[in-house]
Order: structure tokens, then sequence, then C-alpha cells
């Protein structure tokens, strides 16, 4: 195992944020903290720097900054705001290992600035491949930057992939649990509400992640991101459901072959691969007993219950700016979906909508990635009003 590497943490007070932590604190010979960033939640912000004693801490919301500057900077914690600071950040010299476990879009230019440092990166903020996986493709190949996958799919599909010959790969299965409403009729979910779509039956994440996987949007962008992740045409890779998320994902090779990693549906385990450098880390965490789970199930997802879904396919064949209008278009549908302005199937037709009015460009820049952005959630807003 390497020497002790320092962490820079984008979207600490998260889900994934604070679950990282988790494992810093599990090897404190192996890392620290050096950066830890955060949204709004200033007041766990200060917690977590006043225990893990980081360099900097760097809350985006600006209005919230002095009051982690009262806090922090009396502990000799250097403090700052805004996107600036973050990106920046990102390219610290002093920092081994850059974590983007941010929500949504917001990931994108952090993600940017670490790739042309140069930096490992431990990825779990999926929509930055959605939203520009051709650009920030292309970025890699020019830098000494590596993206090691935290979600637990594309987390299973490394390790199947570990000691293969790219070429010999048939597939990417992919396994979704089905989410809340796989067993319901289209019927009973065009009346779900917000408390039904948050009770996730095996994993407990964000709201957003929460709600894209009731829609199953989840699973079309991890489709996306296996699509640049691994360099595999959307051909090549299929979702099923698997109702128990204990097989994370799989992979058949040319002679048939299928290899599938295993383990309890707890993201403790696709980050301590991650930040351990994709070699294994011995721990005491809780093990799955495959006992305990007599049956293990397979079924194809549903299309017409979740028609999200096929948004991957529609994505990746027109290529372009299409997967960043559809990551827009939700982000602001989902949020307004969790304040019950809409409802859970308007979420799926403010997305369609959304690509049929937004302008399709076919070789976008950075800029026109920040524009279609800006575009799109204007007009989301504007049709939910
Ligand atoms: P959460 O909603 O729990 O956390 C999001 C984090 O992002 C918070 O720390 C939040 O800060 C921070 N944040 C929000 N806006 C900004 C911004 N503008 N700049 C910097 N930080 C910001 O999300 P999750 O942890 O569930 O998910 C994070 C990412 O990981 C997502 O991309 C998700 O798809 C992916 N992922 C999550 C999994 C999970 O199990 N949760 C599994 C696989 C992937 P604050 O709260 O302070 O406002
Ligand atoms: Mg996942």
């Amino acid at each position: 195992m390497a020497p002790h590497k320092k962490i820079a943490l984008l979207g600490s007070t998260g889900s994934i944020g604070t679950q990282t932590l988790d494992i810093i604190a599990e090897y404190p010979d192996l890392f620290s903290v050096e950066v830890l960033i955060a949204g709004s939640n200033v007041d766990l912000l200060i917690q977590q720097a006043i225990k893990h004693k980081p360099k900097y801490a760097i809350i985006a919301n600006e209005n919230l900054f002095s009051q982690l500057r009262d806090a922090l900077a009396p502990l000799g914690i250097n403090v700052a705001t805004g996107k600036k600071a973050i990106c920046d950040a990102m390219a610290l010299d002093s920092i081994d290992v850059v974590v983007t476990a941010a929500v949504g879009y917001s990931g994108l230019e952090p993600t940017i600035s670490a790739i042309k440092a140069g930096k490992r990166i431990a990825l779990a903020n999926k929509e930055t491949l959605v939203v520009a996986g051709e650009l920030i493709t292309s970025l890699l190949k020019d830098s000494a930057s590596t993206i090691i996958p935290v979600d637990s799919e594309h987390s299973a599909i490394y390790q199947c992939l570990v000691g293969e010959d790219p070429k010999s790969i048939k597939k990417l299965i992919i396994t979704a649990s089905g989410g809340p409403f796989r067993n319901k009729t289209l019927k009973e979910i065009e009346q779900v509400t917000v408390a039904d779509a948050l009770k996730h039956p095996n994993w407990s994440m964000g709201a957003k992640i929460t709600i894209d996987s009731a829609t199953m949007l989840n699973k079309a962008f991890e489709i996306i991101e296996a699509r640049w992740l691994f360099n595999i045409d959307a051909d090549k890779i299929e979702a099923i459901v698997h109702p128990q998320s204990i097989i994370h994902s799989m992979v058949e090779f040319v002679d048939n072959s299928v290899k599938a990693q295993l383990g309890l549906p707890d993201m403790h385990l696709p980050i301590r691969y991650a930040l351990g450098d994709a070699t294994r880390l011995t721990t005491t965490a809780p093990a799955l007993t495959l006992a305990d789970y007599a049956t293990l199930t397979f079924e194809k997802p549903n299309t017409e219950k979740f028609p999200c879904l096929n948004l991957a396919y529609e994505a990746l064949k027109s290529k372009g700016n299409t997967a960043c209008i559809i990551n827009a278009a939700n982000e602001i549908a989902v949020a307004a979906f969790l304040k019950q302005q809409i409802s859970f199937l308007d979420i799926y037709k403010i997305i369609e909508k959304s690509i049929a009015n937004i302008p399709f460009i076919k070789s976008p820049t950075f800029e026109d990635y920040v524009n279609t952005n800006t575009e799109t959630r204007a007009y989301a807003e504007s049709i939910i009003k």
C-alpha cells in the first residue's frame, strides 16, 4: 500500500462525504483530510473540521462564509468560499486524492480542475460524466489524472475487470434494485408521494439520488457513466433488476464467462476500495453472510413504468449536449418534486420537453455545456411555473 495520502473531499457534509470521513478515520495511518468542502451545511462542516483538522475548509454558499471564518480561523484552519476557491483547492500541490462527493452539476468544474492538476480522483459525482463525459474523457487523455469510481456498480465492474483484456469484454451488466416502486402499477406510481419516493428499499443516500433511483434515471445515468469510464459502446451495456442489491454489477466476457462482485449494500465498501487505490484494505466492518440471502433474483427492467431508463440510450445515441439537457432538467424537476410542486411522473415529462426544446449542439465546448445547463434549468423552471 502506498504511503500516507492527503485527501480533498468535495461534498463532505453529504451521504458519500460523511461515509468517506468514516473511512479516513478507519485508517488514520493511510489517510488524512487536507481540504473539506461543503455546500450550505456550515454547522456540520465546522464540526467536521474541528474533528478532522484539515488545512482548508471551504463553503460554496458565500452567505455562510463569515460563520465558517469565525469558527475555524481561530483554530488556524484556512477558510474560503465560492466556486473559484473550490476549483483552486482541487489543484493544491499538497493533495494526493480528490473525492468528488458533491451532488449534481456542481461537481463538474471542480472535477475538471482536479483533472487538469493531474490528481487521482475517487469519483462519486456521476453527473460530471453524464453532463460532459466526452469532454472529461478527452481531458483525461492529456493529463496524469486517473479516475477510480465510487459508484457501487462501477466499482464492481472495475473490480471484475482487473487482470482482464478490455477487448475480451462482451457486455457490462449493471444491477439495479428497481427502487421503491418496482412492484407498483403505473396507476399507483401516478399517485406516489415524496415520502414514498424517499423510502429506498436497500440504500440510504442523499435525497436527489434517492429520487433518481425511484424514477430509475439513476440507472440511466450509470449506463452513461459506464460508457465513459470503461470506454464501452452503449449497446454493450445493459441494466438488470436485482432487488436484493447484493451483486453490485457484472461483466460478461467473449467466452460467455460472467464475473460478478458481491457485498452488502454499503457504500463504505466502494469508498474504501477507491481510497485504497484499488487495493484491499482490511476492515472489521460487517461482512456479507450469503446464507442470510437464500435467494438472489433478477428481472428485466420495465421501461413502460420507468421510461427514464431509456433516456440513457437516447442520450448516448444523439450524443452532443443531450445528456447535459437531461441532467439539468432532472435537477430542476427533482427539486420541484421534493417541494411537492409537481407529481412524480412529471419528472420524466419535464425532461422530455426539455430535450425537445433546448437547442441540440453536436460537438459542445465547455462553454456550451455551461450554457446548456443554464438554459435548460431556466426552461424547466418556466414549464413548472
Ligand atoms: P447528498 O445530497 O447527501 O450530499 C451532497 C453534497 O454536495 C453535500 O455535502 C452538499 O453540501 C454538497 N454540495 C451541494 N452543492 C454544492 C456546491 N455547489 N458545491 C460544493 N458542494 C456542494 O448527496 P449524496 O452524498 O447522496 O451524493 C453525492 C454524489 O454521489 C452524487 O453525485 C450521487 O449521484 C453520487 N452517489 C451517491 C451514492 C450514495 O449512496 N449516496 C451512491 C453512488 C453515487 P451541503 O449539504 O453542505 O449543502
Ligand atoms: Mg450506483
